[in-house]
């Protein structure tokens, strides 16, 4: 059977994050833990999924409360744990080649520091540098051994220009209020030939169509 015709591109009540085009395809609607929904949109120009209207910042504090992170020791259920190491483990495995083994590393959005928990265990002679809002998360990475944690944000952070080897924004960029505004200041603390690493979820991923409106 042939995939449903999409829907028309409609004026969206607010401009692409991405691009600033300003039609989008509607999406099914997120929903949330507690069951609230954040209608979605797909910009009808470079395909960008964004959340339209844009959540408030009551909303965002909600989702982003403890819960986010888990006041568990963990986040996640430990089969789910164990998945999250080996898929961070690969990944700092291939972000060390071709790095200087005296790197300057910084993991913006470090999380509970595990990404550079793991690079400082490949590759000790590393500088490992983590940025995370204060709460749970930061209180597990303030342990990761060699770690100097910045608990705040990229804008309140004072790093000198010209600074890093790798600068990595794991699922972060997306979160942040202006993802676009913060490109240029990455690229400000990289070291000439320096490597920022992005990376995004993936609405047209497998996954995405397994899990639908739960996805992960
Ligand atoms: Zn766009």
């Amino acid at each position: 059977m042939p995939p449903p015709p999409l829907p028309a591109p409609v004026a969206a009540g607010r401009a692409c994050p991405l691009c600033g085009h300003s039609e989008a395809r509607a999406l099914p609607a997120a929903v949330d833990e507690e069951g609230c929904l954040f209608p979605r949109r797909a910009c009808a120009s470079c395909g960008t999924a964004f959340l339209d209207p844009a959540p408030t910042p009551a909303q965002l504090d909600r989702a982003y409360a403890a819960s986010y992170y888990g006041t568990r020791s963990t986040k996640f259920p430990a089969p789910i744990e164990r998945l999250r190491e080996a898929a961070a483990a690969g990944r700092a495995r291939r972000l060390l080649a071709g790095l200087p083994t005296d790197a300057r590393i910084l993991d913006v959005g470090c999380g509970d520091g595990r990404l550079l928990r793991l690079l400082g265990q490949r590759a000790p002679a590393t500088e490992l540098h983590g940025i995370e809002l204060p709460g749970p998360a930061a209180d597990r990475a303030a342990a990761v051994p060699g770690i100097h944690l910045h608990r705040g944000t990229l804008d309140d952070a004072t790093y000198p220009e010209a600074h890093f080897d790798l600068i990595c924004l794991v699922h972060v960029l997306e979160h942040l209020p202006a993802p676009g505004a913060s490109l240029p200041r990455l690229a400000r603390l990289l070291r000439p030939g320096g490597r920022l690493l992005l990376s995004f979820p993936n609405i047209a991923s497998l996954q995405t169509r397994a899990f639908g409106t739960a996805w992960f």
